[in-house]
């Protein structure tokens, strides 16, 4: 029970590897506000963590809008008065060729992945310097560090993050406050689930521990920066891709 009577938030929480990191951190003991979008698929998930015996409520919110966020955060705070764990996980894809991708296409990704994890950075971590504690964990990708052809929008806001916790984490550190990312590679999740069979094979041609990766891998990683075994770690950037980027 390494986070016993913690209170986290996971963004995008309702599927994926974020129904996974929640499920991690509160079989760890913690309390879970899970936010999403899809407030009946985090309504399965918070029914998931109250069967582990942790509490946990949804919340419907849009990472992208600043106001509604902030009203999410006090809302969370009404309910748990502290929050000691933010995990920005919340993403979409809208893949294509640079040349054809539409402006609202660039627009939408870089406002769900970078802009989201930017308004819940910025509204959590007012509390988290009250605290003067905290540990948020910024969900990356891989992509953000080698590109991707068909991904323009999808690669800078992931390279976007890994800067934006860079920055955080000299900002935030003097509080306390723990800011680190996660760059995961192909992970079998809905997003992964709709690339080709072509792709899919070219990846996996690429990955040295040959198996692509699952929300488990991940999480593993978020719950042991989330624990006080990683209070002297912030500002890096943990690539959870079975080998195929090595820096
Ligand atoms: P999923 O698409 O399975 O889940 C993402 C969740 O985020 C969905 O529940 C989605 O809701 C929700 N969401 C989307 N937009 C918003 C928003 N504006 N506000 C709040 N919630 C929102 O994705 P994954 O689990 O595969 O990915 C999770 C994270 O991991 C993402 O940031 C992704 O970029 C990253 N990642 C994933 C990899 C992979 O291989 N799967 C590899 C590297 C990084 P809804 O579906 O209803 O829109």
């Amino acid at each position: 029970m390494q986070l016993k009577d913690k209170v986290a938030i996971v963004t995008g929480g309702a599927r994926g590897i974020g129904r996974v990191i929640a499920l991690g951190l509160a079989s760890k003991g913690a309390d879970i506000a899970v936010v999403d979008v899809n407030l009946k698929e985090a309504e399965k998930t918070v029914q998931e963590i109250q069967a582990l015996g942790r509490a946990a409520f949804s919340l419907e919110m849009d990472v992208t809008d600043y106001i509604k966020v902030e009203e999410g955060i006090n809302k969370i705070l009404d309910k748990f008065k502290k929050v000691d764990i933010l995990v920005n996980n919340a993403g979409i894809t809208k893949d294509s060729l640079l040349l054809r991708m539409s402006d609202s296409d660039w627009d939408v990704v870089l406002k769900v992945n970078l802009k989201g994890t930017f308004n819940c950075t910025k509204a959590v971590s007012r509390q988290m310097i009250k605290q003067r504690s905290g540990k948020i964990i910024n969900i990356a990708s891989i992509i953000g560090i080698i590109g991707n052809p068909g991904q323009a929008n999808y690669s800078a806001s992931k390279a976007g993050i890994i800067a934006l916790t860079k920055t955080a984490a000299k900002e935030l550190a003097l509080r306390n406050i723990n800011v680190n990312a996660i760059a995961p590679g192909f992970i079998q999740t809905e997003m992964t689930a709709k690339l080709s069979l072509e792709l899919r094979e070219k990846m996996m041609s690429a990955i040295p521990l040959k198996r692509f990766g699952n929300p488990e891998d991940v999480s593993a990683v978020c719950l042991f920066l989330a624990s006080e075994d990683a209070n002297y770690i912030t500002g890096q950037t943990i690539i959870v891709d079975g080998g195929m980027v090595m820096v």
